[in-house]
């Protein structure tokens, strides 16, 4: 038995998402500051953006001859040129795929070669690795872009604003976009339920109409409370990842709500800008509500401007929303969803937090929802299972993966969401635990059989397993190995301090062993070879509750 939306289905334009941003129905004048950057105050107006994406996508079409479908990586920090450029990219029918910032040349590179990204676009601190991921995936050093501020030493690189082509070159927007054309290639590790997966991240691959219906899908619960003369956001979610770059650029485009960007999470600065920009809203991931309920900095700020906070990304306890109600009056509602869902599936509203106590909200219009026991038998209300999701908003497969289509929706195209939950009688959904191989240290996603792949070349580790245990000071999990050494290798602190340190070089921060080294004599494993991460779990919960 489907579990339908409470909420009646919604039409959906069918346009592209520069055209629902840019030419769709909006309240707010062409003069209206969009975009601010939190350090150095660069701004845009809608009016600047219009212009400027256009001119970009002119460039691009005129100077590095780009054609339908093809790939721009991008691989910086938030920026305020982002999103303009990302609606340029779209105006010249080209596909966005953002990388992690903090990725390895390695890392990078992976995500270029697999995209097939015909060119990259960077800021000037990161350009050497830019480079060298570039040159690995085979594009050549005049299609390396740079964004932001820093053009002094640009030297043979162009900025974004010298691709622009403006005035005499104007020209009907050409190629077609269709709204079924893919528009982001974003990066995504799930592993476990898709079989002959290495932990590599796959390409996502989100059309316009998912990321059109998406926003207008979570419209109906949060933007449309939003008014474009009161309204402003922190944008401080990154832009790499689908939650900042569909929810906070619709909360921007569609309500108006002026977003204040960060390029990383700092708590002074943060909420220095709360206050200075009259902030009303913000969407973060759990580590960010912990800072605000419990640091005592927060105190010297005033945020009485705030409204609500929405967590999304990772779990939340209801006692953090607690504390942040207790100490500043601020609801923090939760939303739930994933890259392949564009990526809203629930939302709450603002009100509903404190009655529906670690709820993530309902199912958004146009959705219906399953979920089921491991057989695929659907459960009644309130028992726990694997929740499967239908909608508009839901990916249609891996780039080029057509091999992991069966494993990741049923034959009948349910897709799996990998996340254990149940549902109330109210239709509140509780995510409760997660079946696919994933950790997630704060909102980042880390792949374990990627990490074990890296750990099995150290010539000290014989065999090995990871997974995640919470730590409940960063409230989050972090990455554990539990490792059987090579023989003759002495087990000792030191042997794990070298092995977490190396591993720390080859692999982004968010990968690191901050959950520890643990070592083995086996690691467990089923008759076929699957690592029987349960049985690790137990035990790590069992060594945290101690003796
Ligand atoms: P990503 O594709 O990086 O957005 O990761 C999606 C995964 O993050 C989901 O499958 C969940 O496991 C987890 N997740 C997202 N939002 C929540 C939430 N509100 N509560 C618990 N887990 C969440």
């Amino acid at each position: 038995m489907s579990i339908k939306s409470q909420f009646a289905d919604i039409d959906i334009p069918n346009v592209d998402l520069w055209t629902l941003y840019l030419e769709g129905k909006r309240d707010y004048p062409d003069d209206h500051i969009l975009l601010v950057d939190g350090d150095t105050g660069r701004s845009y107006t809608f009016a600047e953006i219009k212009r400027l994406s256009i001119a970009f996508g002119q460039g691009l079409v005129h100077s590095l001859d780009w054609r339908k479908g093809d790939v721009l990586g991008f691989y910086t920090p938030n920026c305020v040129d982002t999103p303009v450029v990302n609606l340029g990219l779209h105006w010249a029918a080209g596909i966005a795929s953002p990388a992690n910032p903090t990725y390895t040349v390695d890392e990078l590179a992976h995500q270029l070669k697999d995209s097939g990204a015909k060119a990259l676009i960077t800021q000037r601190p990161f350009l050497d690795a830019a480079l060298q991921a570039a040159s690995a995936a085979g594009i050549p050093r005049q299609r390396v872009l740079l964004m932001g501020d820093a053009r002094d030493d640009a030297g043979e690189f162009k900025h974004w604003k010298e691709v622009t082509a403006e005035g005499a070159w104007l020209k009907p927007r050409k190629p077609q976009v269709d709204a079924l054309d893919t528009a982001y290639l974003v990066y995504s590790s799930l592993t476990g339920l898709r079989k002959g997966t290495t932990g590599l991240p796959k390409g996502v691959s989100l059309t316009h109409r998912n990321l059109v219906a998406n926003a207008m899908q979570s419209n109906k619960i949060d933007t449309k409370s939003l008014n474009w003369d009161v309204d402003a956001q922190l944008g401080v979610l990154p832009f790499f990842h689908i939650y900042g770059l569909s929810v906070v650029l619709n909360v921007a485009f569609v309500a108006g709500a002026k977003c204040v960007i960060m390029a990383r999470w700092d708590l002074e600065k943060g909420c220095g800008l709360i206050q200075a920009h009259r902030i009303t809203v913000a969407y973060v991931a759990p580590p960010i509500i912990l800072a605000l309920g419990k640091q005592p900095a927060v105190a010297k700020y005033d945020l009485s401007t705030i409204k609500w906070i929405n967590s999304g990304a990772a779990p939340l306890g209801p006692e953090l929303a607690e504390a942040v109600w207790n100490r500043l009056k601020v609801g923090v509602k939760q939303g739930y969803g994933l890259s392949e869902t564009s990526p809203t599936i629930m939302l709450q509203f603002a009100d509903e937090w404190s009655r529906f106590q670690g709820s993530v909200g309902k199912l958004l219009p146009n959705m219906v929802a399953r979920i089921v026991d491991p057989d695929g038998k659907d459960l009644p209300n309130g028992e726990h299972g694997e929740l499967l999701v239908k909608g508009p908003n839901v990916f249609a497969g891996y780039w080029n993966r057509p091999d992991l289509q069966a494993d990741t929706f049923t034959s009948d195209g349910w897709f799996k969401t990998g996340d254990v939950a149940y549902v109330d009688e109210h239709g509140n959904f509780f995510i409760t635990d997660r079946i696919k191989e994933l950790i997630k240290y704060k909102g980042f996603q880390v792949a374990p059989a990627e990490l074990e792949d890296k750990l099995l070349g150290n010539e000290n580790v014989a065999d090995v397993a990871v997974i995640g245990v919470w730590d409940d000071a960063s409230h989050t999990e972090v990455p554990r190995a539990y490792i059987v050494p090579t023989p003759g290798v002495e087990a000792n602190e030191d042997l794990a301090k070298r092995i977490s340190d190396w591993l720390a070089g080859e692999v982004a921060p968010p990968k690191k062993l901050r959950g520890g080294v643990r070592f083995v004599d086996v690691v467990p494993k089923s008759p076929s070879g699957k690592i029987l991460r349960r049985l690790l779990k137990d035990q790590a919960k069992k060594e945290a509750a101690g003796p």
